[in-house]
């Protein structure tokens, strides 16, 4: 291929496009993308892939499409554009939120497209299968997605529109869905290890579901989104899901005398903790939270901070907010800054409390005293108050231990470009997909989803190969593997000698440039 045949464009893109989102430079891959000619952004978080660009795509999908193979699943295309009745059955369509993009035809039906595919491929094998001879399988596809995303940045990182490779197996039981799980877990670390990434499997968050089972496969980089939280030991999770460490504090100090004291106009544990000098530790935060319409209170020690995704899961929540000074106000006649739990249960409106195992082991602690101005201070759990339960609720940080080993955890940051998942029945319940079982019974259609951000892929393999001088490609996804330079192109015997180069070398199977 000649350079000049080759579209390679380096040109600056036109300024009125640049300017539409200045966060994309933030990134050193987007720069080397668009400087390279590899792709040309036509609005926020919407790209035009050009050929230089689209070559790099094809290698990473063609990774993928061989080692899904090589597990045996099934290619198949299926629609972007997936009628609204699907998402209403599988409830979705009133969760999904804003990132959904929808859309109406000429006749007012309501359509929106797949941000991802559970509810068309569900319902199509829910049409076909019937009977457990025809289990177990594995489909994929490469489709184009759409999410509108809050903040789309970073190029084709978090994109409007993007890539994925999308794979969702079905099997007759959750012990062959955790084989088929496994399956997926080997193929993605082969794809990643193809594509000469250096990346970390880390515990993922899986939502409703629980357990351990979902992984997301992180490329290491500086500049990613994603916290990591790992051990030597051989822990690793996204810090959203990362167990966290309770300091027992179990001191032997005895229980003191509770007493109401005046902390006038002093609200944050900051103010009242300088105020009574004791540690931020000393301190039982509640935050209030509205829980699918539900008041909820959360205790957390004073220097620790919530984790909402650990909450939301425990609550089982699919719409959870901090409440308002206003409403806290309204529902509780506190001030935000002077909440606490005792004598919550003497409240007109009940408020469920749940707290984080960081509070169990506190001694002659401060909290708010449900009163303006005022707080507690000697309180101690059990005496003054009682807590049905302890859960894990809180965001590890730099100094925690690991709650498997007890050394300490290292943080880094990583890409996320593939994610697997255990469904279960999740979709072949909402979807009705069964099958019949060797003995004549209806069974539910055990299911998993995995997914690749093929694009980011692209994406996060510059951000970890680049220096000064532009991209270092792995050998495996560089758009030409060798260049030929002729010196002179006017010398016509030195000429035809790289012509000859080239040719041999593309005969042999090289991509030449
Ligand atoms: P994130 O937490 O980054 O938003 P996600 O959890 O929404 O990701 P999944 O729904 O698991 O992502 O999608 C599978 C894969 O698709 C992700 O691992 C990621 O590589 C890719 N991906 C997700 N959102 C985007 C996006 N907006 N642009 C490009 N790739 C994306
Ligand atoms: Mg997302």
């Amino acid at each position: 291929m000649r350079y000049s045949k080759a579209f390679i464009q380096t040109k600056a893109s036109p300024k009125n496009v640049q300017d539409i989102d200045k966060k994309d430079d933030e990134i050193v891959s987007y720069q080397l993308m668009a400087r390279s000619g590899m792709i040309r952004k036509l609005a926020s978080g919407i790209y035009e892939w050009l050929p230089l660009g689209l070559k790099v795509l094809q290698k990473v999908e063609n990774i993928i499409r061989q080692e899904m193979n090589k597990k045996g699943c099934l290619e198949v295309l299926l629609p972007a554009l997936q009628p609204k009745e699907l998402w209403e059955k599988s409830g979705r369509w009133g969760i999904y939120g804003k990132e959904l993009v929808r859309l109406k035809d000429r006749n007012d039906r309501e359509f929106c497209l797949g941000p991802t595919h559970e509810e068309i491929v569900t319902n199509m094998v829910a049409n076909q299968i019937n009977s457990y001879r025809e289990l177990p399988f594995i489909l994929y596809q490469f489709q184009t997605k759409f999410r509108d995303e809050i903040r789309p940045r970073f190029g084709v990182m978090r994109s409007r529109e993007f890539l994925m490779k999308d794979a969702y197996s079905f099997d007759k039981t959750d012990k062959d869905a955790t084989k088929s799980y496994q399956d997926m877990y080997d193929a993605y670390s082969n794809i990643f290890k193809n594509c000469g990434l250096k990346f970390v499997i880390v515990e993922a968050d899986s939502g409703a579901i629980g357990g351990n089972f979902s992984h997301e496969f992180m490329v290491l980089a500086e500049t990613g989104e994603s916290s990591i939280a790992s051990c030597e030991c051989g822990y690793a999770a996204n810090t959203e899901k990362a167990l966290g460490y309770i300091s027992k504090n179990n001191n032997a100090e005895l229980e003191k005398i509770m007493e109401k004291v005046e902390t006038k106009n002093r609200k944050s544990i900051e103010d009242v903790s300088s105020f009574l000098s004791q540690n931020p530790e000393k301190f039982i935060k509640s935050l209030v939270y509205i829980c699918d319409g539900k008041l909820v209170m959360v205790l957390v020690r004073g220097d620790r901070e919530i984790n909402e995704i650990k909450l939301a899961n425990h609550l089982k929540s699919t719409d959870l907010r901090l409440a308002t000074n206003k409403e806290i106000l309204e529902k509780l006649g506190v001030e935000i800054g002077f909440l606490g739990p005792i004598g919550m249960d003497k409240n007109k409106i009940k408020i469920k409390i749940v707290a984080d195992e960081s509070i169990k082991y506190l001694k002659n602690a401060i909290t708010g005293a449900n009163k303006k101005d005022f707080h507690f201070v000697n309180v101690n759990l059990n005496r003054d108050f009682k807590i049905a339960e302890f859960v894990d609720l809180v965001l590890v940080k730099e100094g925690d231990n690991c709650k498997k080993c007890g050394k300490t955890l290292n943080f880094s940051r990583g890409i996320e470009v593939g994610h697997i998942f255990k469904l279960g029945t999740k979709y072949s319940k909402t979807m009705g997909a069964e099958y019949l079982d060797a003995d004549g019974q209806k069974k539910e259609i055990v299911m998993g989803c995995y997914g690749i951000g093929v694009s980011r892929v692209v994406a996060a393999t510059i951000e970890q190969n680049n220096d000064e001088k532009g991209i270092i490609w792995p050998f495996s996804l560089s758009p030409y593997q060798i260049g030929v330079i002729c010196l002179d192109i006017k010398n016509e015997e030195l000429f035809k000698i790289a012509q000859n180069i080239h040719d041999k070398l593309e005969k042999a199977g090289y991509e030449v440039l």
